[in-house]
């Protein structure tokens, strides 16, 4: 019976992994794709995610990010969402350095808006800040 044992331990370790890459309940986009990136970029695999399971009628999410320049979901988080400064400590030139990430203030399910550890970037003329 060792192999059904190992068996038994494979489904195991993917239910952790899967059960780590689930959004945090009232978890915001960037919180949850920040906490990913932690398992790397592989496109936008965790903006998709979280559209998925917790912003299944934010069907263009995805493109109005590209539009925004998250073209992936590293990009993302250097493009899109900003780290407001409130919460984040930051260097002499105002680089936010390495430090524990806070927990997430939480954002309405259903929604792809940050929460208020994320700032905006300035929009094109004509696009609402966040949609
Ligand atoms: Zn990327
Ligand atoms: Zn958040």
């Amino acid at each position: 019976m060792e192999s059904n044992s190992f068996d038994g331990m494979e489904a195991e370790l993917r239910e952790v992994s899967v059960a780590l890459t689930i959004p945090r309940s009232h978890e915001c986009l960037a919180c949850y794709v920040h906490r990913m990136l932690e398992f790397g970029c592989h496109g936008t695999q965790w903006m998709l995610r979280y559209q998925e399971l917790r912003a299944p009628r934010a069907t263009a999410l995805e493109r109005r990010m590209a539009l925004l320049g998250g073209y992936c979901d590293c990009e993302l988080m250097m493009n899109v969402f900003d780290p407001n400064p409130r919460f984040f400590a930051t260097d002499d030139h105002g680089e936010v350095i390495d430090q524990p990430m806070l927990a997430c203030f939480g954002v309405r399910v259903g929604s792809t808006q940050p929460c208020s550890l994320w700032l905006g970037l300035p929009r094109p003329y004509g696009y609402p800040r966040w949609w």
